[in-house]
């Protein structure tokens, strides 16, 4: 079946629905693909909070705000795109708020808000209030305002669709639209639109202990590289110091923003000896690699491979106030009342920093700025613009999905009104779909295996050599066993042959993305000799600016045969110095 719209946008996370609900306030006309129900998207699980300098609990400026994301970044964030991203994001708050997002409040009645890792007032003097929250839902609640907001303007949805591929023009210099497979009936769509905009978010599945939802298997970004479009960044993987021991599950940083603490097996607060100025409010990238320090050293809790974090001392009110939710989770999987007792907590893979290059329009890029790819878009978690470098700060993703979902949605309408039109299809472009899908459901038990079977050694592999700390040795080795994967993942045997919620298909599908962009993350790790932000090379373990100080850009014929390129690091105002928290 074929559709038609100015505009689609694949993924209903925070930031597709705040690109579609500006692209139709610009007066396209805009489909939105989603192969989870809207609500279900993974921005909906976000707890502590979205960054913006409004000062309503202290002083507090953009400019300290944009500090604080080069310094989180390594560096290596690009600055002219973080300035945008600090400046507006106050604005971006109030436009939430009068869409209707219940943003918790202080006394003064004004948005409340609250510290978190490596936000600092007075470029680094001491952490600030700056992440605005509702409770410790603060996803939820955007995402279903948006939502509602969406409704409003008619955005058309089509739920439970999974784009399976990006169309090219003939001579893949344009994009013409998607191809998506629907997944209560097995019917192949094409969707041919003047612009289209991935909003496919992270891909943290890969990893064997994530904070992410199951559908966080990297789609859009391993489609790009499938036509021969770059990755950018793909090495900094963001480690979250605090997941539920053993499940990954996530303990937001609006704890220790509210005054939790982190303990090693002798009771000593550690971060006091890594971080003396921010101490428990260190940025991610930091606080996992001295927690996993203090493990290797011995003080792991019980012997074991996890720390305590401790909000006993917090109060009760608080916690039930504005921190219902992990209170619960901590309850309900661990046994443990965080008013009695101290959560068991170890690091959990949680965010991509890295993506699909896009400039601060949300358009997608071929190399350096400038060489954009007409019709296509990128925005959320599956882009990099890139605003949070080698690190990103904790809130500073939900403000990214608004500031930089609200820029594309108006410059995809603006492309739109006037006059880009809709690319040539090419000829028969749901061929390779259908072909592929056929070649899966035709795979039989002699020649392949389970599909878990791939994705449990594809996690394993990952957690074990590509995570926290890496080497020359751990990467060559993961890349050795990714080759492998690759293989067997095109064998797998799907065991329904149906046509109707065949969900088993679609996770044939999805291993075979997640082995192409495991392979760009280990690849690149591999590439990068110096430790930058979350990625620590045991061989390599300082910062090289004079080798360095660069975006690294993966292409892959997504065989095993890939190249990288680089691309400048954006410098305004902040020189780039020895990162001390
Ligand atoms: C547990 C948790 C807590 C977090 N807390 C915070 C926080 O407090 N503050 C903060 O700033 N950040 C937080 N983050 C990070 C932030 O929530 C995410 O980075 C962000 O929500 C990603 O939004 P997105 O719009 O890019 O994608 P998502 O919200 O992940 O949505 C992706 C969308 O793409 C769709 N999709 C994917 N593949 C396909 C396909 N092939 N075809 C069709 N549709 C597809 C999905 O259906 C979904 O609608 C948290 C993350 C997690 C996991």
């Amino acid at each position: 079946m074929k559709h038609e719209h100015d505009i689609v946008i694949v993924g209903a996370g925070g930031s597709g629905m705040t690109a579609a609900l500006y692209a139709k306030e610009g007066g396209a006309d805009v489909g939105v693909i989603s192969k989870l129900h809207p609500l279900r998207s993974h921005t909906g699980a976000a707890q502590g909070g979205i960054g913006a300098a409004l000062g309503n609990e202290e002083e507090d400026s953009w400019l300290w705000h944009a500090y604080d994301t080069v310094k989180g970044s390594d560096y290596i964030g690009d600055q002219d795109a973080i300035e945008t991203l600090c400046k507006d994001a106050p604005r971006t708050i109030v436009e939430l708020e009068h869409y209707g997002v219940p943003f918790s409040r202080n006394e003064e009645g004004k948005i409340s808000q609250r510290r978190f890792g490596g936000h600092t007032r007075n470029f680094g003097e001491a952490p600030v209030r700056r992440s605005c929250h509702a409770a410790d839902r603060t996803g939820h609640a955007i995402l279903h305002t948006i939502y509602d907001q969406c409704l409003k303007q008619d955005v058309r949805f089509y739920d439970e669709f999974q784009v399976l591929d990006v169309i090219m023009t003939e001579d893949g210099e344009e994009c013409a639209g998607v191809v998506a497979y629907e997944i209560l009936t097995g019917e192949i769509h094409t969707f041919h639109a003047n612009v289209v905009c991935f909003a496919t978010g992270g891909y943290g599945r890969a990893f064997k202990t994530t904070s992410n939802a199951h559908a966080g298997t990297g789609d859009g970004m391993a489609m790009m590289l499938r036509k021969g479009l770059p990755l950018e960044d793909m090495e900094f993987v963001q480690f979250h110091p605090t997941g539920l021991y053993r499940l990954g599950i996530l303990i937001t940083e609006g704890a220790r923003g509210e005054g939790g603490t982190l303990h090693n097996s002798e009771g000593e607060r550690f971060m006091e000896r890594y971080a003396p100025t921010v101490k428990d409010l260190a940025p991610r990238d930091m606080v996992s690699q001295c927690i996993y320090k203090e493990i290797r050293e011995g003080r792991g809790v019980n012997g074991k491979d996890y720390v305590n974090l401790d909000l006993t001392h917090v109060g009760t009110e608080i916690l039930e106030e504005k921190l219902p939710e992990i209170s619960e989770f901590s309850r309900t999987y661990m046994g443990i009342d965080p008013v009695e007792e101290p959560i068991p907590v170890a690091p959990t893979c949680h965010y991509a920093m890295g993506g699909i290059p896009t400039d601060y329009d949300g358009q997608v890029e071929r190399r350096e700025r400038g060489t954009s790819v007409p019709g296509l878009f990128a925005v959320g978690e599956c882009g990099c613009i890139s605003v949070h470098g080698a690190n990103r700060l904790g809130t500073n993703s939900l403000i990214d999905l608004v500031v930089f979902g609200r820029r594309a949605g108006m410059k995809m309408a603006e492309e739109v009104e006037q006059g880009r039109q809709k690319a040539p299809l090419p000829e028969n472009p749901e061929k390779p779909t259908r072909d592929e899908l056929d070649r899966l459901l035709s795979n039989t038990k002699d020649e392949g295996e389970p599909i878990v079977q791939v994705r449990s050694e594809l996690q394993e592999i990952m957690m074990e050599n590509v995570s926290v700390f890496r080497s020359e040795e751990s990467l060559t080795e993961a890349l050795d066993k990714i080759g492998e994967l690759r293989e067997r993942a095109k064998n797998v045997v799907v065991e329904d042959k149906g046509k109707q919620f065949n969900t088993d298909l679609m996770d044939a599908v999805e291993i075979g993305f997640m082995v192409d962009y495991a392979e760009a993350v280990a690849a690149s790790a591999l590439y990068r000799t110096e430790s930058r932000g979350a990625h620590s090379r045991e061989d390599y373990e300082e910062r090289n600016d004079d080798d360095w100080l660069e975006h690294t850009l993966f292409y892959s014929d997504t065989e095993g045969d890939y190249e990288f390129d680089s691309k400048e690091v954006t410098i305004t105002r902040f020189e780039p110095k020895k990162r001390e928290y």
